[in-house]
């Protein structure tokens, strides 16, 4: 249909997201999906069945806009279990529809026009265009391989007085980097004493290997008392598709969050809300979910061992990037789209999580797949 309307664009540089642009073609192609960060394995039937317990009750209407109290004190004990800090579910934890949700809200209500948000490249790709929207600056810094870390230096002479968050995201998409004692010990140091509010993206939480610890900045209560903290059931729970993650923040803050909240989505789905508040009675639901994944980094890694790419470490989250350099010269949106059309894989391009395209050659693998997927994937790659 021909529109007569003149529009400006609010995002003129942006495109579709690279997730739905590489699904779309790898469905085309038929090709073996090592792409998003989506689970292609069920979840647990008792959640489903906890879904559909509480459709049968009648919870099939809106929930408070701040999430059912159930969940919101399930997830403040958890919080506190884990990382010792105490959010009070009546103010301070609210369920959001989505971990993106949840960003976009905060970013929404928290950043004003000619704000600087400084993030970290690669990043995820909603990250610039979610500041571009508040008419704020986006400060990305790059990461750079094989470790992808955080030049702290780098990130001191960024801040300018109109810096007003940090945004972070540990385990780290795509990189698989987490954030070390060192990493907060140099946050800690440079937000002491400025207004600067730390965002930080931990929808991979649960995700971490070799024995790591996550650092959430609800573990630190000097960065806590500036921090949102963005998590995912989806993430955690296998459920991508319910859309559903929630906000940790201390009440200040969270009240300017809500107010974004309501009138975005008022409130998160109701059902799902009841059943995760019940399935998190069980601590195992969670725990077991870095020693799930490591399986899966590794036995990823064992089935490309004979292959010729370069694997660099991943050390949580769904991801593993490796280099392709001993097979082609070519640049990686190439190099992935010949994979999905001549081999029938597909993974994502890594310059698509800088906002300039920086193309280091690298390729981001997802091993949040079942063993047949990715023993399938990986021997399309061995034959490079
Ligand atoms: N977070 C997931 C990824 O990075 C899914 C993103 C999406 O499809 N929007 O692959």
């Amino acid at each position: 249909m021909q529109s007569q309307a003149t529009i400006q664009s609010k995002l003129p540089n942006v495109g579709t997201t690279i997730f739905t642009v590489i699904g779309q073609l790898a469905a085309r192609h038929d090709a073996i999906n090592l792409s998003q960060g989506a689970p292609n394995f069920p979840c647990s039937p008792q959640l489903v069945e906890l879904v559909a317990k509480a459709m049968r009750e009648g919870h099939n209407q809106y929930s408070p806009m701040a999430g059912v109290l159930a969940l919101r004190e399930a997830v403040a004990a958890k919080v506190e279990t884990l990382y010792g800090t105490r959010y009070d579910p009546a103010s301070e934890v609210t369920i959001m529809a989505s971990a993106s949700e949840g960003l976009f809200s905060a970013v929404t209500a928290l950043v004003h026009r000619g704000d600087e948000v400084i993030f970290f490249e690669p990043s995820f790709d909603s990250y610039a265009p979610m500041i571009e929207l508040q008419g704020a600056r986006p400060v990305p810094l790059k990461l750079a391989p094989p470790s992808f870390d955080i030049d702290w230096q780098a990130v001191r002479a960024a801040i300018t007085p109109r810096t007003r968050m940090i945004l972070l995201n540990s385990p780290h998409n795509p990189t698989g980097r987490i954030l070390s004692d060192a990493d907060i010990a140099a946050l800690k140091d440079i937000v002491r004493g400025t207004d600067i509010i730390i965002l930080s993206d931990e929808v991979y939480e649960h995700v971490t290997f070799d024995g790591a610890i996550h650092h959430s900045m609800s573990r630190h209560p000097e960065l806590a008392e500036r921090s949102v903290v963005v998590a995912s059931f989806g993430k955690t729970f296998h459920v991508t598709g319910w859309r559903i993650g929630h906000c940790l923040a201390p009440a200040a803050l969270m009240d300017e969050i809500r107010k974004v909240h309501q009138f975005a989505v008022f409130a998160a789905d109701t059902p799902m809300q009841h059943a995760l508040a019940e399935f998190m009675a069980d601590p195992g639901h969670y725990l077991g979910l870095s020693d799930f994944y490591q399986r899966k980094r590794d036995l990823l890694a064992a089935y490309l061992k004979e292959s010729r790419l370069e694997l660099l470490p991943s050390h949580g989250g769904f991801f593993i990037t490796a280099r392709y350099d001993a097979i082609r010269d070519e640049p990686d949106s190439d190099f992935v789209q010949r994979l999905i059309r001549d081999h029938g894989v597909a993974t994502i391009p890594v310059s698509a999580f800088y906002s300039d395209g920086t193309d280091h050659r690298l390729i981001r693998l997802s091993f949040a797949k079942d063993d047949d997927t990715l023993k399938r994937g990986a021997a399309r790659l061995c034959e490079l």
